[in-house]
């Protein structure tokens, strides 16, 4: 499945369902579901609030699909880009201090794999596997 929402807020509960409803056609329980709509939100937000600043004129893509049993999920933009990912992924570490810097933690604590991708002035790039 493939889902391109306007970078606007409101738009992360669209992308949750999807999850979801990609994870359900494969063998996860209720939890593991929750889990993985939780980590597709905290990349979801991420694309609309970090890459995009909250412009709704811009879109963020998401593809979502079960690979021989494993869900596989991509969010991409192509927004500000991050300069130094590594360091991005830290916990804790955010350039906006009203947040927690905890999106990528949650993603990889709900995930089996997450993988990042960015270029500054390019846009950013998540896979996720679980
Ligand atoms: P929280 O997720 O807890 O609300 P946060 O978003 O700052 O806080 P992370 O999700 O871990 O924390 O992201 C860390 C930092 O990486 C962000 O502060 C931001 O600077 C950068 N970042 C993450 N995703 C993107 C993106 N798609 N585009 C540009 N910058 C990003
Ligand atoms: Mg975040």
């Amino acid at each position: 499945m493939i889902l391109e929402l306007a970078a606007i807020p409101e738009n992360v509960g669209v992308a949750r369902l999807m999850a979801a409803v990609v994870a359900a056609q494969g063998e996860f329980t209720v939890a593991e579901v929750d889990e993985v709509k939780l980590a597709v939100s905290e990349a979801v937000t991420n694309a609309i609030v970090h890459g995009y600043r909250c412009d709704g004129s811009r879109m963020v893509r998401m593809e979502a699909a079960l690979e021989d049993g494993e869900l596989v999920i991509v969010v991409i933009d192509h927004g500000r880009g991050i300069e130094d990912v590594a360091m991005a992924m830290q916990p804790a570490v955010t350039t906006d201090p009203e947040r927690m810097g905890l999106g990528f933690s949650f993603m990889e604590a709900h995930m089996d794999h997450v993988e990042v991708t960015s270029q500054v002035g390019q846009g950013t790039r998540v896979v996720m596997r679980k």
